[in-house]
């Protein structure tokens, strides 16, 4: 396993493809630095004995000891691991931990690429080749993030209508070492300090769309690709240190012709299992959701709580009612998650059919838990919110900048009139009222809502899938039998 500073000195080595406000810029700078330190913590925790029965498993390929944001979930345990992994992470950094999109489409890619060779009878090598790819992955323990959000033009047309093909990645050309692909993956989080891009498609596919079912992975500073980056940093502190700087980047990924060897294509062609692949990478990504967002929620509820003491409201009935909200949010998506984990199995739903054996072995979260606990965390994001504004009052909307609060003429005025609860020290008055603004007021704040609210897909498509995947007929015919109506056979 690598290192935190193994990792950090490897970036600057990369291809300059990252461009930021017109400027092209190196894997080191500034801009970045925050979001390289968040990834960091990955190495550094793995490293670490207090953490490892979480950060780390034991490669299927290997039997090495190898990063978990690496593995392939064998068996339920992994999930419960995956899950509780990933809250513990995103408690250390306050926010995303950025590995987790990587390990969600390896995994789908994973089951996807070994039903496409079955399904072709040998004319393919996609798992083969995955795996191979894979055993070099968790070797040098890489960091992966995914593409598979497409820049997708008018929503109501499907790709193959669009006027512009190039709206949803495609294949514009199959060549004897391997295919060209052209479109823009869009929101790609961590991709710009990724040393490698998974590409899955964003949807279902029809017949006529096999140039869009397409699957590979593609080291992040790849000839032809053009990554337009969007950090999300915390405002720069030079006297009030925080306990750890968080920071986000996400990227406009444009492939401008890019060449794909064959060895790194998992999937080329085959419209069902592209669909598939989508499904797959949502789900993952959805169950991982049920260890970051309560997460995240940990911190709302801290931050709410903290607030309360300031206000010295933490006794009012209407404060403890908004806390127990706030609570139920996160340790509901929890259990979804939990018991999504507990549910997994080597199984997919496939539209139109139904729950079927699939890939080879490797476990896969239950579809209906993981989906319901992400929609339910993920309509909630603006409701949390709401309950911070109420609880803290207007000020961190308005809270003083640093240079203020040091200034000898501003310093002990604005102390004085900053200091509400005479129990607490002005400084961790000060300390705690900074971080809510960095959450909440902040330009990386409306970020962090988006993507709590977006990530892994929009709630509507959490719905379409809970919906459509739900045994609802089952549950008329509990409602058929009570009233003594006939109880209709399943089709
Ligand atoms: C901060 C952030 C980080 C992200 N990170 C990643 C990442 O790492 N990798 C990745 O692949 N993606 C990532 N995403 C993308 C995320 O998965 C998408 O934002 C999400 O799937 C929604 O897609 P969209 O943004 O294109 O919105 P849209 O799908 O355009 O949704 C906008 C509205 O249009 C509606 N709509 C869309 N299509 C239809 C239709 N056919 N019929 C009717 N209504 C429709 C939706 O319901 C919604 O109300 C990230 C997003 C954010 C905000």
């Amino acid at each position: 396993m690598r290192t935190k500073e193994q990792y950090l000195k490897s970036l600057p080595k990369k291809n300059r493809n990252l461009f930021l406000n017109g400027e092209k810029i190196s894997r080191d700078d500034d801009a970045l630095m925050m979001a390289a330190n968040v990834i960091g913590v990955t190495f550094d925790l793995a490293q670490d004995p207090k953490y490892q029965h979480l950060t780390t498993a034991k490669s299927h390929l290997t039997g090495e000891t190898i990063n978990r944001f690496t593995h392939v979930h064998q068996n339920t345990d992994d999930l419960h691991k995956k899950q509780d992994m990933t809250r513990m992470y995103c408690h250390k950094v306050s926010q995303c931990i950025g590995r987790c999109m990587g390990v969600d489409a390896l995994n789908a890619i994973n089951s996807v690429s070994f039903e496409a060779d079955k399904a072709n009878k040998g004319k393919t090598q996609y798992y083969p080749n995955f795996l191979k790819w894979l055993e070099r992955f968790q070797k040098e323990d890489l960091v992966g993030s995914c593409a598979q959000t497409d820049v997708k033009g008018l929503r109501l047309l499907r790709p193959a209508q669009q006027p512009d093909p190039d709206q949803y990645l495609h294949v514009v050309e199959r060549k004897k070492d391997g295919i060209v692909v052209r479109g823009c993956k869009v929101h790609i989080t961590f991709a710009s300090v990724a040393d490698e891009i998974l590409v899955v498609p964003t949807r279902a596919l029809t017949k006529d769309e096999g140039d869009y079912a397409v699957a590979f992975a593609i080291p992040a500073d790849t000839e032809g690709i053009k990554q337009v980056l969007s950090p999300h940093n915390m405002r720069k502190r030079d006297f009030i240190p925080r306990g750890f700087d968080f920071g986000f980047v996400d990227s406009y990924v444009i492939f401008d012709d890019v060449f794909v060897p064959w060895d790194r294509v998992f999937l080329c062609g085959e419209y069902q299992h592209g669909g598939i692949c989508a499904l797959l990478f949502a789900l993952f990504h959805r169950h991982s959701y049920s260890g970051c967002k309560p997460a995240v929620g940990d911190m709302l509820i801290g931050f709410a709580a903290l607030a309360a003491e300031m206000n010295g409201i933490e006794k009012a009935p209407h404060v403890r009612e908004k806390i127990a909200e706030l609570i139920k949010i996160a340790e509901l998506g929890y259990a979804a998650g939990f018991t999504a984990s507990a549910m997994g199995k080597p199984e997919v739903y496939i539209p139109g059919v139904g729950m079927m054996p699939y890939g080879p072995g490797a476990c896969i979260p239950n579809s209906i838990y993981a989906n319901v606990g992400r929609c339910l965390t993920g309509e909630a994001v603006f409701h949390e919110q709401q309950i911070l504004c109420e609880i803290a009052g207007g000020m961190p909307a308005t809270f003083p900048h640093e240079g203020d609060l040091k200034n000898a003429e501003t310093k002990a005025l604005l102390e004085k009139y900053i200091k509400r609860n005479q129990e607490i020290s002005i400084e961790e008055q000060i300390k705690f009222w900074m971080l809510f603004y960095d959450y909440t007021n902040s330009g990386s704040s409306g970020a962090i809502a988006y993507g709590a609210m977006h990530g892994g897909g929009s709630p509507i498509m959490e719905q379409i899938a809970i919906y459509g995947q739900y045994d609802i007929e089952a549950r008329k015919n509990i409602v058929r039998e009570i009233a003594g109506m006939e109880v209709k056979k399943k089709k």
